[in-house]
């Protein structure tokens, strides 16, 4: 134990509440309504989906910029193809007109005709170099196209799949909200009985002791804190009456005589 705990001052003691015996039974359904729209909250909270779509949704955008950084590759490669096609395209239409030239018979004088087949000489080498570049460039362009048509069938996959499973959190989502309406209409109605002091004291204890603010006396037994009571606080209970709301020694929650009391 901690010395601050020894030198802590008593706990103020809260008034004692009165209610009819069956109002305080009533108060153990609105803990039993309490518990089950925890729980509906505790699995709207955890539904696999949200995981799942956590996951897929990480996974999904590693793709997304894989597929963006292809898109550029690609669009950069056409663009590099079709220069590389009109660089070519050119050098033949040059070499073509050279040829017509040639094949004219208009150049006679001998040291033309040498450059100009010279020309076409060096022409005809450009144009192969320029064809290894293009050749170079497709084949690149090719490439990137099956990385590029991969990653977009994957991105399409992972875009379907996270449709798939917006979809089955949704409908749990909403079968989830359903009972947490019909609940809370329930527990709205049987709030409606309580005194509102009462109430006020459940609720408190709830928030303190983990969702449980009233528990039945089960045998000698709180089923708050599953603790069998002393003798004395048996009989300290035996002695009160039926009205006085009572609280657990062990536990401070709300402890209501039931049927199945010893006391
Ligand atoms: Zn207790």
């Amino acid at each position: 134990m901690d010395l601050a705990d020894l030198s802590a001052p008593p706990r103020p003691k809260e008034p004692t509440l009165n209610a009819e015996p069956a109002v305080q039974r009533r108060l153990l359904d609105l803990q039993d309504l309490d518990l089950q729209l925890d729980q509906v909250a505790h699995k709207r909270a955890s539904l696999p989906e949200h995981q799942a779509l956590k996951d897929l949704i990480a996974e999904k955008s590693v793709v997304d910029r894989e597929l963006v950084t292809a898109d550029t590759e690609v669009s950069d490669l056409q663009r590099e193809q079709k220069k590389a096609d009109s660089d070519v395209e050119q050098v033949r239409q040059r070499r073509a007109r050279n040829q017509q030239r040639l094949d004219s018979g208009q150049v006679t004088s001998p040291r033309d005709l040498e450059n100009l087949q010279h020309e076409i000489g060096s022409l005809d080498r450009r144009i192969s170099d320029l064809e290894d570049s293009e050749l170079e460039v497709m084949e690149k362009l090719e490439a990137a196209e099956v990385v590029q048509a991969d990653l977009r069938t994957r991105a399409e996959a992972f875009a379907g799949r996270q449709a798939e499973l917006e979809t089955t959190r949704d409908a749990a989502l909403k079968e989830l909200d359903e009972q947490r309406a019909q609940l809370g209409d329930k527990r709205k109605a049987v709030a409606a009985e309580l005194p509102e002091n009462l109430l006020a004291q459940y609720q408190r204890l709830r928030e303190h002791n983990g969702g449980i603010g009233a528990a039945p006396l089960v045998g000698k037994r709180c089923m708050g804190c599953r603790m069998e009571l002393a003798p004395s606080d048996l009989n300290a209970i035996k002695a009160a009456p039926p009205d006085a709301v009572l609280r657990c020694e062990e536990c401070g929650r709300i402890l209501v005589r039931t049927s199945e009391s010893a006391a």
